[in-house]
């Protein structure tokens, strides 16, 4: 199995005088890339749900990278409330120039039986939130008349492919890997309207990620997966910072309604 290079931890641009929201910024891949902005010299506003320890985490982040770093409850399926949040976050910390749309969730059940509730819990934060959360950024860069804004979406490889967790056998996730797919059309779709803005708008799509999402799946099927990815193995949270950082740079001016996948290679199968 391939070494993690300690190396991407350092990456860096230079974000010094950006404010950026990162939603579900408190934990797992959302915290790698709150953590990899702050290092970079941003502002960061961490948006979580209901995690009890997200105020002192956000704190931490920002004490350890001498930056103002805030968490903000706010569940990014109720729109008013997300305008509103943002509203005050562009107050307090701003003016933002940034959003990382990541917030997530997951359902694993077989098809067969699965409930209206399982949809709208998956559905209301992979599709709506994501709406809610880019449409709220896009609306104060217009008004603003602030050119640059960039907004990078947290979609995944399964916007692609149905992962197999045996032979033909297939992991039973299909609202999860549909509101995905759906995730990917919204960021083109987004991207063609707003680049009359100014507005960027990409994804990067991760493999399996060494996360609360994944840290439950059983050792066989777990390993039946790593065992697909050309790398060998998943990806720890820093990992998927690079081109998240890299597609809210002005570096990356040119780029925009774009899906990057950041995989050990998986799609390539
Ligand atoms: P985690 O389960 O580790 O964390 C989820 C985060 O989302 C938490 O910060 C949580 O806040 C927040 N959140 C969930 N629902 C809401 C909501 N309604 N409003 C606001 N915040 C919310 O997730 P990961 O880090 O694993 O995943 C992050 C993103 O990456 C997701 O979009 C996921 O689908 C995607 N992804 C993950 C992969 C993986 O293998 N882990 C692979 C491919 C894509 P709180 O802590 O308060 O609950």
């Amino acid at each position: 199995m391939a070494s993690v290079s300690k190396a991407a931890k350092g990456f860096s641009i230079d974000f010094s005088g950006k404010c950026v929201i990162v939603t579900g910024g408190n934990r797992g891949i959302g915290r790698a890339i709150s953590e990899a902005l702050a290092g970079a010299g941003a502002r960061v506003a961490v948006i979580y749900r209901g995690s009890k320890d997200a105020v002192q985490v956000a704190e931490t982040i920002g004490k350890e990278n001498n930056v103002k770093c805030k968490a903000f409850k706010c569940d990014v399926s109720d729109a008013e409330l997300v305008k509103k949040v943002f509203k005050q976050i562009n107050d307090e910390m701003g003016p933002v120039t940034g959003l990382v749309a990541n917030a997530g969730v997951s359902v694993v059940k077989p098809a067969l039986e699965l409930t209206k509730e399982d949809f709208d819990k998956v559905y209301t934060v992979n599709v709506l939130g994501v709406f809610n959360a880019a449409r709220a950024a896009a609306k104060l860069w217009v008004d603003a008349k602030y050119q640059g804004g960039s907004i990078v979406i947290t979609s995944s490889m399964s916007s692609q492919i149905i992962n197999q967790v045996a032979s033909g056998k297939p992991l039973t996730q299909v609202f999860y890997n549909s509101s995905k797919a759906a995730v990917s059309n919204l960021t083109k779709g987004m991207a063609s309207e707003w680049a009359q803005y100014a507005i960027r708008v990409n994804a990067i799509g991760p493999g399996y990620v060494e996360t609360d999402q994944t840290s439950g799946m059983e050792k066989s099927i777990r390993d039946h997966q790593a065992a697909q990815v050309p790398l060998g193995r998943f990806a720890k949270p820093h990992e998927m910072a690079p081109q998240t950082l890299l597609l809210l740079s002005d570096y990356a001016s040119y780029m925009t309604g774009q899906e990057y996948f950041v995989d050990g290679g998986q799609l390539v199968f």
